[in-house]
């Protein structure tokens, strides 16, 4: 059968990455149905409005004769700043280059001590002391420590946990010069342990390791130098190249000796240095919005110098930088490269891990934001359009079984966003269950989430208010409309519940348990009840009642039978047990033999693991 899809001559096709069918179709003229048809006859249910992985659409492609590109987000952004003239990777001449400090991220296990560490490490700055302002979580510091006679500068990112390094690496965005990673002596390697490990392997990051609460009596630093050469981190002092340092955060020992092992490693792996001329370019750390300030972000400058008053785009949020405040609270009239400033100015709140530039004028700035923001609508709208056509309706109905708990995250800053959106995702749930998240953002809850949510498609969505709350507009709307919000204010007691509730989700599964079996050894016929048979019980015991299966020489040859009437001589019994005879009669089975084996069972609810 043909399906009328057009056949291309190797010319070639841009699409983006997790494009659907229908998107497909869209470029080559075709019908999104013939699409669909061509992918079943490939041996693939796929919908016209499903998003494909790269395979499938490189298969479709080669099978129809069409050279797929897939382009990815990050590629399609370097084609929407190349038409103004931006070259995020142009090569930039030696001698522009100049040092630039190290980009420190803290990772481990929970518990181990990573804000401890982080808070030792602000303290220990020197000139902290003559900035004097009041200390704020931006997101971000800078410390400054003698080293070989210098004063040399860190920058350590102050979101401990593993989200923010993988949310910005996912997009693209690696801002990790160095990890320490963090591992407490008394606990020694855990799973996060391995966990951010693994990160940073993956990111080509140096780490040293910081052997934290040192000063527990049952502290075994040795131990952890140990345990982390299975994974291939071997110390310094045992010939291997991984610089290991004893801390104890607590009380603040160990911290020069950290910061010096993390200039060391910096100078001897990498080769940092970035133009301090320049449009500035970098990463949005973290962002919030606040209530008289408007939309914050703290952002990282990896290029160039941004100044007060330039006009930059971070993400799809753009505007011009009204001040700049550093972690001490005090105004910063131009940051450099791994310098993080507080950005006040942008008329929306970015995502933590868009990056960011600085451009000629508001202009551009503006409408590299606003196209942009069409392309994430447009790739949102891709993603929800799931009951715009018969194909995705056919779909839903053939997952009937399928249930999902449906989801819009609302949070106080795009880092506590999206490290709750991470988290939920790595719950584990069986398949015939999904998660879905339909919207997520930084702000209160509004009339827009409750709409969202109501209309979702396949059930109303719940909304997760985390750290953030509704008006009572909101809150009756969302009365009125049958939509659930919830409130959390810690991202474990969130994950905590939706995990309970994605299994409360579930049908309950039942399971046979054996309750005994009876042979039989007489049949009579009474004129009033009909056939009788005499039983003796072999194993258990049979219940008046008690669903049955009948088997003939080991054969089931009747399923679905119900033990109707149970007597034990003349007397009616609920229940006879092995080693009795007792006189049955069933129903849903009408022909039973001398030698047949009634099997009883019960149905029971597996408790879920
Ligand atoms: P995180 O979950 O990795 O951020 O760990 P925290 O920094 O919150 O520390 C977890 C717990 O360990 C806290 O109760 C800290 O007071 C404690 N702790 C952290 N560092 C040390 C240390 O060096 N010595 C001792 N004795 N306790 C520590």
């Amino acid at each position: 059968m043909s399906s009328g899809a057009p056949r291309g001559n190797g010319q070639e096709i841009r699409l983006s990455r997790g494009a659907s069918l229908s998107d497909f179709a869209d470029k080559i003229n075709a019908n999104p149905g013939s699409l669909v048809q061509e992918m079943f006859n490939l041996g693939e249910m796929v919908t016209a409005t499903q998003s494909c992985s790269d395979d499938t659409l490189l298969l479709l492609g080669e099978h129809l004769g069409f050279n797929v590109q897939i382009v990815s987000p990050e590629d399609e952004d370097r084609a929407l700043l190349a038409q103004f003239n931006i070259d995020l990777d142009a090569a930039v001449d030696e001698d522009r280059l100049v040092t630039r400090p190290p980009v420190v991220t803290v990772m481990g296990h929970v518990d181990h001590g990573k804000t401890k560490l982080l808070d030792a490490i602000r303290k220990t700055n020197v000139v902290a002391g003559e900035a004097g302002g009041i200390t704020q979580h931006i997101g971000a510091y800078q410390v400054v420590v003698p080293h070989q006679g210098e004063e040399r500068a860190i920058t350590f990112l102050d979101t401990p946990g593993h989200e923010a390094f993988t949310a910005m690496r996912a997009r693209g965005a690696q801002v990790t010069d160095i990890v320490i990673l963090v591992v407490a002596a008394d606990d020694g390697v855990m799973p996060q342990t391995v966990e951010a490990l693994n990160h940073a392997k993956a990111a080509d990051v140096p780490i040293v390791v910081a052997v934290n609460k040192v000063d527990k009596p049952d502290a075994n630093p040795d131990k952890v130098r140990q345990q982390l050469t299975d994974y291939g981190l071997l110390a310094e002092e045992y010939g291997g190249d991984t610089m290991f340092v004893n801390v104890a955060a607590k009380p603040g020992t160990g911290i020069d000796e950290l910061l010096e092992a993390v200039l060391l490693t910096a100078d001897a792996s990498l080769e940092l240095t970035a133009p301090t001329d320049g449009p500035a370019q970098g990463v949005v750390v973290e962002s919030h919005l606040d209530k008289g300030r408007g939309a914050l972000a703290t952002v990282l400058v990896q290029k160039g110098t941004l100044r007060a008053g330039d006009s930059i785009v971070a993400g799809g949020a753009h505007g011009r930088v009204r001040a700049m405040l550093d972690e001490n609270g005090n105004t910063v009239a131009e940051a450099e490269p791994a310098r993080p400033v507080l950005v006040l100015g942008l008329t929306s709140v970015p995502g933590a891990g868009d990056t960011f530039l600085a451009a000629e004028d508001d202009r551009t700035v503006r409408q590299i934001a606003e196209q942009r923001q069409a392309r994430r609508r447009a790739a949102s709208f891709a993603n929800s359009r799931t009951r715009a056509t018969l194909e995705t309706l056919m779909e839903q109905l053939k997952e009937g079984e399928k249930t999902s708990l449906t989801l819009v995250i609302k949070g106080d800053s795009s880092g506590s966003v999206e490290a709750l959106e991470d988290a939920l995702f790595k719950i584990e749930i069986p398949d015939e269950i999904q998660l879905k998240v339909i919207h997520r953002g930084v702000g209160a809850i509004t009339e827009s989430d409750v709409n969202l949510a109501s209309a979702s498609s396949d059930a109303t969505a719940t909304i997760i208010g985390f750290n953030v709350r509704a008006s009572n507009k909101v809150k009756d709307m969302a009365d009125r409309a049958n939509v659930e919000i919830r409130y959390y204010s810690v991202i474990y007691q969130a994950i905590e519940e939706i995990e309970a509730a994605l299994k409360g989700l579930l049908k309950p599964e039942y399971e046979e348990v054996e309750q005994g079996t009876a042979e039989i050894r007489e049949v009579f016929r009474s004129s009033k009840i009909g056939l009788i048979a005499g039983c003796m019980v072999r194993s258990g015991l049979l219940r008046r009642n008690a669903k049955a299966r009948i088997l003939r020489d080991g054969v089931v040859v009747a399923e679905n039978v119900t033990i109707s009437s149970l007597r034990r001589f003349k007397d009616d019994a609920t229940e006879v047990r092995e080693g009795f005879e007792c006189g049955l009669t069933m129903s849903g089975f009408g022909t039973p033999q001398v030698g047949d084996v009634i099997e009883t069972f019960e149905m029971r609810e597996k408790p879920r693991a």
